[in-house]
């Protein structure tokens, strides 16, 4: 399938399983030549009560049956499975990641969706003797609002889709306008195979999102995006006293002490921060080195970077595509000029293509240190500050001094050592000897500081789809 045949679809919002009207459209760019190449349709924030009404009809059935919700669930999995390699070619058209990323997270998402499928909500039986009975049961919420952004849609969206519609809960999705698409894709696919009204997937440009949150129906929000836009909606579903999730940004530190063998640990540590072009919440974003490895594993990653294929998404072998959009592309540059003005070496990269697309050469910044915005702030791109370290209980100092606390990972031979300042690290997770070892869809994943509120995954990921109901009473008859 090519870019054209992509545009040359109608693409459509779902509400109640069928077409949801819409009198404009707005421009999806295809960021490996910044070219419109298809559009989307423009729900507008007053359309939002036909949605809602929608998604409140279905919850009604829907948080009836559990086993019907499970075989419900499986059925959707084969389904977008049968549609893989569509979604994935829509994926990369709008997002830019390689065809084999963009496979990849097709198939992780169909993943976590029979993994939560079949996960357990459990009821507990706190007492039951003659004098009492006393049970603890998780209740689906109604339904919810979940709103997604650009760099994963579809794997960020089914972290909240099947825990959500598992525990009984109905939804509206609400992805990123720079990706709107497979998620639409998603949904269509999806018709017929959930109930109606299960499944809503509306998209548009802005304020659409903040109508969502601030919309009387939904009873809880579960956010993925910025740090500034997860304050907002935090502020805005407060009103109400909605729930919410808030996966938001990070500046992840990456530790690696003097014992590395650094052959073996560049390119595990290259990828933990170029996947994705580094548009990755978790992605390694400040890389610190002992100094008795800093200059070796400095060059052993600018070789790397230097023979990456970056190309068109499309592309047989390209490893990296385009960033997203153009305001991304503008501040990775930004980032990367204001290091350059302040001293640092690019080793690899530091500039653009030289070709249309948002397309920039992955970069290695020596001479960096905390102060300079690329390891003060999310840079959230293709581009590694390295920082050189003596002092463990400094740079653990260091690491932690960050509004951030999303993910972190500590490298060393000495397993037993590593595990140690593991422990010391605020953040959500800390892998050892790789980057990004917990994400799975059995752990909790979410953010410490102003990372985020809440996890997903995992039975802790369901139950924040649910709400806790004592049932106390008399002895029940025994059968
Ligand atoms: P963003 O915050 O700009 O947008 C995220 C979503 O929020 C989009 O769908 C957008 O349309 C919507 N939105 C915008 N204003 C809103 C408002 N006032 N109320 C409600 N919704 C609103 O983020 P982005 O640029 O799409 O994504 C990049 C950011 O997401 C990075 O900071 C990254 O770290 C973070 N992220 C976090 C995780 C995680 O799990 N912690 C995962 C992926 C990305």
């Amino acid at each position: 399938m090519t870019i054209t045949d992509i545009g040359s679809q109608v693409f459509s919002a779902t509400v109640g399983g069928v077409d949801f009207p819409t009198a404009s459209t707005f421009d999806v760019i295809n960021p490996a030549t910044r070219q419109m190449f298809a559009k989307a349709p423009a729900v507008r924030p007053d359309q939002l009560d036909a949605v809602f009404a929608a998604a409140s009809v279905a919850f009604e059935t829907w948080k009836r049956d559990e086993a019907t919700r499970m075989a419900f669930m499986l059925d959707a999995a084969e389904a977008i499975e049968a549609n893989a390699e569509h979604l994935a070619q829509v994926l990369t058209a709008e997002q830019g990641k390689p065809l084999g990323d963009a496979r990849g997270e097709i198939g992780r998402s169909i993943a976590w969706l029979r993994y939560f499928a079949t996960l357990d909500v459990p009821r507990e039986i706190i007492r039951d003797d003659e004098q009492a009975f006393q049970e603890v049961v998780r209740r689906p919420m109604g339904v919810v609002a979940a709103i997604t952004p650009w760099n994963v849609p579809i794997t960020l969206a089914m972290w909240k889709i099947a825990p959500a519609l598992r525990a009984g809960n109905t939804m509206v999705v609400k992805p990123s306008p720079y990706t709107p698409l497979t998620t639409l894709e998603l949904a269509r696919i999806l018709r017929g195979v959930l109930p109606n009204g299960v499944l809503n997937v509306v998209t548009g440009p802005d304020p659409l999102g903040a109508a969502l949150v601030s919309h009387p129906v939904p009873r809880k929000v579960s956010f993925t995006g910025s740090t500034a836009v997860g304050r907002k909606v935090a502020v805005a579903a407060a009103g109400d006293l909605k729930r919410v999730t808030l996966e938001l940004g990070g500046n992840d530190p990456a530790i690696l002490l003097h014992d590395i063998d650094v052959a073996r640990v560049a390119p595990m540590l290259f990828w933990g921060s170029f996947m994705n072009n580094g548009q990755v919440c978790l992605a390694a974003k400040r890389i610190y080195v002992h100094t008795d490895v800093h200059d070796e594993l400095a060059e052993a990653l600018a070789e790397i970077a230097k023979t990456v294929r970056v190309d068109d998404g499309t592309v047989e072998g390209v490893q990296l595509g385009p960033l997203n959009n153009k305001p991304q592309f503008d501040r990775v540059k930004m980032l990367v000029e204001d290091a350059v003005g302040q001293g640092a070496t690019a080793l690899s990269g530091g500039r653009a293509l030289d070709r249309e697309g948002y397309f920039f050469a992955p970069t290695i910044l020596t001479g960096v240190s905390d102060g300079v915005k690329v390891v003060d702030e999310e840079q959230f791109g293709p581009v590694m500050p390295l920082i050189p370290f003596d002092d463990e209980a400094d740079v653990i100092e260091r690491a932690n001094r960050s509004q951030y606390g999303l993910t972190a990972s500590v490298w060393s031979a000495d397993v037993e050592h590593a595990f140690d300042l593991a422990g010391r690290i605020d953040s959500g997770q800390v892998s050892i000897n790789v980057h990004g070892g917990g994400v799975l869809p059995t752990l909790p994943f979410g953010g410490h500081k102003a990372s985020g509120v809440g996890v997903e995954n995992g039975p802790w990921g369901l139950h924040s789809f649910t709400e806790l109901q004592v049932i106390a009473g008399p002895p029940r008859p025994k059968a």
